[in-house]
């Protein structure tokens, strides 16, 4: 029997003002960041009554992250997150491990992988991958203090950069960022990226760490994936983002949050994101993926029994038929279906997103 939830908020400071508001029913005056859908005890999702109104139980309360094994959010980012860093399942089972020693630093908020896939709900902007070694040099070099990290670049030590890049991005070294970025013959819109990183994070350690980084301009419909090790920072826009339940975020900077360098390399991994160029409705599978995506505009889909499913209204209405009854969907809330319920369809009418659970070997 499927269940009805609704997200449960994070109202972190680079969201944007009631911006998540369509789908959370709350106008706060304040940033609205994330809104959760899943059993992560760092926000599990609030259960509702066939009438909409919540029964006091979240999803966590009836399953476990075995039967949920993903987390859906819906993102709105006014500027920059953090450069970030996901483990891998090996790499997050020991950090865990590690720091249950008594005094140990605790950067992770749980013993599971994170591999995530964000879905362009809006013109969307990201910093993801390695940018081109060359074209790296070339930014570095209008930027004062940077030759130890154009040095690290060319003997093709990345952590190294890394390490320099923290030390090298004083604040007059940060403003000159966006002019190098000119120079070099980037893009307006990257140029404009770079401006609102060194205008949001004018003295953060970690501005010369995004030059290292691929950019990446996303319309609607368009998606990244993002599997673990691969370091990433979203700049700004609105998304669909579907991951692994877990909450294991290694930070290099533009945070006020703790940054953990050593364990953030670590962490490093060698793949590069494989960016999707895809329209609203094309299903998003990509290879080795843990899931499959489909944000439908409209029409009938259906959701076999055996995996996890969730589907989310975003837009209009959506209709989730089982067996057992037909459950309405308004924007900001979902169906939610173990691998033991029996086959279910969805008919949408307007943009839902459907989410299953796969098998990551194929
Ligand atoms: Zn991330």
């Amino acid at each position: 029997m499927a269940l009805v939830v609704r997200g449960a908020i994070k109202d972190y400071d680079w969201g944007i003002i009631d911006g998540l508001a369509t789908w959370s029913g709350e106008i706060t005056g304040g940033p609205q960041a994330e809104l959760w859908f899943g059993v992560h005890p760092g926000g599990p999702s609030p259960l509702l009554d066939p009438g909409g109104a919540e029964t006091g139980e979240h999803l966590g309360d009836r399953f476990d992250i075995e039967a949920i094994p993903l987390l859906v959010k819906l993102l709105a980012a006014a500027k920059p997150l953090s450069v970030q860093i996901h483990p891998d399942a090996d790499t997050a089972r020991a950090g865990w491990a590690a720091q249950q020693a008594p005094g140990a630093p605790r950067p992770y908020n749980d013993p599971f992988e994170k591999t995530e896939m964000l879905v362009a709900l809006s013109d969307f902007q990201a910093l993801a991958g390695w940018r081109d070694t060359d074209q790296a040099i070339a930014i570095l070099s209008g930027v004062d203090g940077c030759q130890a990290m154009i040095d690290a670049l060319r003997a093709g030590d990345l952590a190294q950069a890394i390490r320099h890049g923290l030390q090298a991005s004083t604040s007059p070294a940060i403003a000159q960022i966006p002019g190098a970025c000119a120079a070099a013959g980037l893009s307006d819109d990257q140029c404009q990226a770079y401006a609102l990183i060194t205008r949001e994070y004018p003295n953060d350690a970690g501005a010369l760490i995004t030059v290292l980084l691929q950019y990446v301009h996303l319309l609607p419909g368009q998606a990244i994936y993002v599997p673990a090790g691969i370091p990433h920072s979203y700049i700004c826009g609105t998304g669909l983002e579907v991951m692994t339940s877990s909450d294991n975020v290694l930070r290099l900077g533009l945070t006020g949050k703790s940054v953990f360098v050593d364990q953030a390399i670590a962490a490093l991994g060698p793949h590069q994101p494989q960016i999707i160029d895809a329209q609203l409705g094309d299903i998003l599978w990509p290879v080795n993926a843990p899931f499959v995506v489909r944000v439908l505009p409209q029409g009938l889909e259906k959701l076999p029994a055996g995996a996890y499913r969730i589907v989310l209204s975003i837009q209009g209405s959506a209709t989730v038929r089982t067996d057992f009854a037909d459950i309405g969907l308004k924007p900001g809330t979902a169906a939610v279906m173990s691998a033991q319920d029996a086959d279910a369809w969805v008919d949408a009418d307007g943009l839902v997103a459907v989410v299953q659970a796969t098998s990551p070997a194929r």
